[in-house]
């Protein structure tokens, strides 16, 4: 089983700010870095470190070489990457000296996804594959027709949550993977557990797992509904920690892994990305977090 993520790539200029830029006010910076970032690319590199076949299907805009490089050296498959002229997606994030952060996105390339591009991918790609779909592209609404159509399993993690998805053809998602927002927006309920089911209900034949941060989650299908913890570690940086989640889960499905221990392997392996600074680059290869499992369960 194939996984196919139609996904943003960004590049993250991370400034170091002695408070946020104000209206009118020219501030000088502390530092710079620039990293690879972007919840497609982050969600590719978490599936491809968790061992799995991971094709990456993006736009890759004017700059984006280091982006493609990152995929590429994680083992994610880039043949389905398309060069594009418009400049790459890129963020400008400002960090002040309390940790807070304030971020200003241009989508770029990653809005650039058109309709003969979508059907060209996707016709590589067979019954049972599994497509992945965030929100921070064009076209996400046509890439749910067009797979659904061709019967490939589509999991979609709203993420970033604006009000469009509520227009988006759900019917076609097979899983969702969503954190407590994200299920407010869709579904209007606060209460964890009521969100699950009134998006079960919407939603009929569509699997549920919510992510609730250090508190685990709630996992449900026709078949089952589940919670599951959280590991407690000294978390030190949380970005991220979904876009671990949701590639180590569908490694897991590709993978065949039994539901339960394939929340746990991909609990375990967010738990180890909140551990450590940074987004993509926390994210831990399988033999990492099979060995933090090991240990946790001789605790
Ligand atoms: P998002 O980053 O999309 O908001 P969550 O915050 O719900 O997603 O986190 C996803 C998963 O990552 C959680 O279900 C949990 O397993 C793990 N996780 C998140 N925060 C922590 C934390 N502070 N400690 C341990 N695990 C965490």
């Amino acid at each position: 089983m194939k996984i196919l993520n139609f996904g943003s790539m960004n590049i993250d200029y991370v400034y170091r700010v002695e408070h946020f830029v104000r209206p009118g006010e020219t501030l000088g910076a502390i530092s710079m870095e620039k990293q690879c970032g972007g919840k497609g690319l982050n969600q590719s590199t978490a599936a491809a470190r968790a061992g799995a076949e991971v094709y990456h299907a993006g736009m890759a805009g004017v700059g984006s070489e280091m982006l493609v490089s990152m995929l590429k050296d994680n083992g994610v498959d880039v043949s389905c990457v398309c060069g594009c002229a418009q400049p790459a997606g890129h963020a400008v994030i400002q960090v002040n000296p309390r940790g807070q952060n304030s971020i200003l996105v241009y989508s770029g390339s990653n809005h650039a996804f058109g309709r003969e591009y979508i059907e060209k991918t996707l016709a590589k790609f067979a019954q049972g594959d599994i497509v992945l779909l965030q929100n921070e592209i064009n076209n996400v609404p046509y890439i749910m027709e067009k797979a659904a159509e061709k019967k490939l399993r589509v999991i979609f993690n709203p993420s970033p949550a604006g009000e469009e998805i509520l227009g988006y053809p759900l019917e076609s998602v097979g899983l969702f993977i969503l954190n407590e927002t994200e299920a407010k927006m869709l579904t209007d309920e606060n209460e964890p557990e009521r969100a699950a089911k009134v998006l079960r209900r919407r939603c009929p034949g569509a699997a549920v797992l919510l992510t609730l941060g250090e508190k685990g989650g709630i996992y449900s299908d026709s078949e089952r509904e589940e919670t599951f913890d959280a590991f407690s570690v000294a978390a030190v940086d949380t970005t991220g920690a979904g876009d671990t989640f949701t590639g180590y889960f569908i490694a897991g499905i590709a993978q065949g892994l039994d539901t339960g221990e394939n929340l746990r392997r991909a609990a375990a392996a967010s738990a180890l990305a909140v551990s450590k600074k940074g987004a993509a680059a926390s994210i831990p290869v399988l033999a990492q977090t099979l060995a933090f499992l090991a240990r946790e369960s001789r605790k």
